[in-house]
């Protein structure tokens, strides 16, 4: 049986390759073709449309940037959906927001297909390493389903509750990550300006109580200026806008995250929105004008 895989960007790629060094026998799609090269020459087999991809499989995995992309994907005129078996599992793996989690389940369900949202912590490089830490949303008989192949592509599941919930989680997440690391290039910024240098900023706030370590991370990428993606600034700002989503539904007032949402939106109207997100610094900066 194989194994279908939709979505080969940053994080699909490596969690492809991992699922295939395993052992599995892959099928594969992404809106661009070239990007499954790699596994193809591995020997996974190439669908030409993800309706393609489904009949041969009962286990699916989606990594994919949003959810207009996993709509289209899954529900599009070449949606996979349709084509799925009855009692396939469909573990979805990008990063959303609860209540469509919870929407796209009940798709599935209309069909008899299982959903899962199984989204991940970790970036680029734990993804090369099977390292990911997975956030499960749903029954704990669909997560023993998969558990074989989440654990080929990562180190850590955790079964937070049913589905929408390892969302839930997944966004609570990102949005102390995107506040955090745009507080610290506020206060770089902010002491630049005063005069001190970049240098001793670093030495005197990273480590200390007062920033988190994600800062620390990202210095390379902050001394140097140069923000080679791990993780792209516009699907930050999508994290955001899903915090945001689930606040309005559940209630919650969200000031810190929408104000940070708008800063990462201006960030990607100046031209950074497919950097790493640490040009959230490089934005400021230059709004600043200083050196
Ligand atoms: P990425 O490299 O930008 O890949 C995005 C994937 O979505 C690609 O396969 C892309 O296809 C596809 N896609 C985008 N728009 C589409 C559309 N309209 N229709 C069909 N396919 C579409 O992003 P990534 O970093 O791998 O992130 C994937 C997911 O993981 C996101 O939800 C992200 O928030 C989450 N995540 C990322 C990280 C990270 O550090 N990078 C960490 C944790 C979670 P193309 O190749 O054709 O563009």
């Amino acid at each position: 049986m194989q194994v279908g895989f939709i979505g080969l960007g940053i994080m699909g790629g490596y969690m492809a390759a991992n699922l295939q060094d395993a052992g599995y026998d892959l099928i594969v799609y992404n809106r661009t073709a070239d990007k499954a090269q790699p596994l193809l020459d591995a020997g996974a087999t190439w669908a030409d449309s993800p309706a393609a991809l489904a009949p041969p499989v009962d286990l699916i995995f989606t990594m994919l940037a949003h959810p207009e992309a996993i709509e289209e994907t899954a529900l599009g005129q070449d949606g996979f959906l349709a084509h799925l078996r009855p009692g396939s599992l469909w573990v979805d793996c990008s990063t959303i927001n609860p209540s469509f989690a919870r929407r796209m389940a009940a798709e599935a369900a209309e069909r008899n297909v299982q959903f899962m949202d199984a989204p991940v912590l970790g970036s680029r490089g734990a993804a090369e390493d099977a390292q990911l830490t997975f956030l499960a949303g749903g029954s704990a008989e669909d997560l023993e389903r998969c558990r074989p192949e989440l654990e080929s592509m990562g180190k850590r599941i955790i079964h937070v509750g049913v589905v929408g919930m390892g969302t839930a989680l997944k966004i609570v997440f990102n949005h102390q990550l995107a506040i955090s690391l745009a507080g610290f290039a506020e206060g770089l910024v902010l002491g630049q300006s005063l005069g001190i240098s970049k240098e001793q900023l670093f030495d005197v706030l990273l480590g200390s109580a007062v920033v988190a370590p994600i800062a620390t991370a990202k210095r390379p990428k902050l001394e140097a200026e140069e923000y080679d993606v791990d993780f792209p600034l516009q699907l930050m700002q999508k994290d955001l806008h899903m915090a945001a989503v689930a606040a309005y539904e559940s209630g919650a007032a969200l000031p810190l995250g929408n104000a940070a949402k708008e800063i990462y939106r201006l960030a990607m109207r100046s031209g950074y929105g497919e950097s790493d997100y640490a040009a959230i610094y490089q934005f400021l900066l230059e709004e600043w004008d200083v050196e």
